[in-house]
């Protein structure tokens, strides 16, 4: 197999050829058909997450057909079948929070791409518990994104409750998805990006958001909840102003710069600040169900597998509007890196 490689944190991966991994009894091996590139995977390779596996393959929104299903493996997966494999890819099974529910937040807990080899290559193997059959409407690359950005979003709107009226700070991956699934309930949607960041603001309202603005402007309403995407602690006071009392702010990030002190007053009012951590197996089962049903519109950019250093340049300078997916069939693009630098946009 082939396979980007992080060996050290702040260094660029590296391609690297492996010998094919071989499934263990509770494990698929698959062919990897796309793999997204989540902002998780930059504080991965950056060192803002500090215990990744070394050598590590990064990625974990993973579309792949199965090619060999290990021999205990319970659920009904075929060999060939399309499966996803999102971030969390281990839990105990036994503690507190496995048994409620709660297996996000297990104590021992390992993640794709992180503590477990992931997708920025051509093969993979994956516990089959933790892997989603994927709905037929999307294709792969337009499915990778999917299996965090949706996820993820998907449990922070969640955590909104009935909120009629939401804000989004950070219009990516996630908000993208989040905001179409506002849209199909009838939600008002209030989207606040980098000041001067035109191209996301056309972007927002194009995905139908009712608003879309500077995050240092004040939101032209009182908002019910808002949902805070980017990994900027200055978000917060910022998003809680924002909000109408008893008003939700939800974190949706695993890393975040220091949030700055705040008057007490701005939350005041029983709002509530809170964060989404990692995602639990019926998240996975509940929105793939909900994204069968609301056709959405996935914006993907396609890079070839050793091309996974410029998508996670493009990422961190916030040059992507969709999100960036590495596709190990593609071949490299010819053009220097300053024309991949004005790739930017929806496909
Ligand atoms: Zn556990
Ligand atoms: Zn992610």
């Amino acid at each position: 197999m082939r396979a980007m490689v992080l060996e050290k944190a702040g260094e660029a991966l590296r391609l690297s050829e492996r010998p094919d991994p071989v499934p263990a009894a509770h494990q698929l091996l698959i062919e990897v058909c796309a793999c997204a590139v989540c902002r998780t995977d930059l504080h991965v390779v950056d060192g803002d997450l500090t215990h990744p596996k070394l050598p590590l393959v990064p990625g974990h929104e993973i579309v792949g057909r199965v090619l060999e299903v290990g021999r205990s493996v319970q659920a009904g997966f075929k060999v060939g079948q399309r499966v996803g494999v999102p971030w969390l890819g281990f839990t105990c099974g036994t503690c507190s929070y496995c048994t409620s529910g709660q297996e996000n937040l297990c104590d021992t807990a390992q993640f794709t791409g992180y503590q477990i080899d992931g997708g920025f290559a051509t093969h993979t193997v994956a516990d089959a518990r933790y892997c989603f059959a994927i709905p037929d409407r999307y294709d792969d690359v337009h499915a990778a994104p999917l299996l965090c950005a949706g996820l993820i979003g998907y449990r922070a709107l969640k955590a909104a409750g009935e909120a009629r009226s939401v804000g989004i700070y950070g219009f990516g991956a996630a908000a993208h998805i989040v905001a179409q699934i506002c849209r199909h309930q009838g939600r008002a949607i209030y989207a606040f990006t980098r000041d001067g960041d035109t191209a996301a603001q056309d972007f927002a309202r194009d995905l139908g958001c009712t608003w879309a603005g500077s995050s240092l402007a004040a939101a032209p309403v009182p908002l019910d909840a808002a949902l805070v995407f980017a990994p900027v602690g200055e978000l917060v006071p910022l998003g809680l102003r924002a909000l109408r009392k008893g008003g939700t702010l939800v974190l949706g990030g695993i890393h975040m710069s220091t949030i700055p002190a705040m008057p007490y007053d701005i939350l005041w009012g029983e709002r509530v600040v809170r964060s989404i951590a990692n995602l639990t197996r019926k998240d996975g089962v509940d929105f793939m169900k909900l994204a069968a049903e609301v056709p959405l519109e996935i914006h993907s950019e396609p890079f070839a597998l050793d091309e996974a250093n410029i998508a996670l340049d493009r990422l961190r300078a916030g040059q992507l509007t969709g999100a960036a997916v590495l596709v190990p069939s593609q071949t490299r693009k010819d053009v220097d890196p300053g024309q991949l630098a004005k790739r930017v946009g929806p496909a």
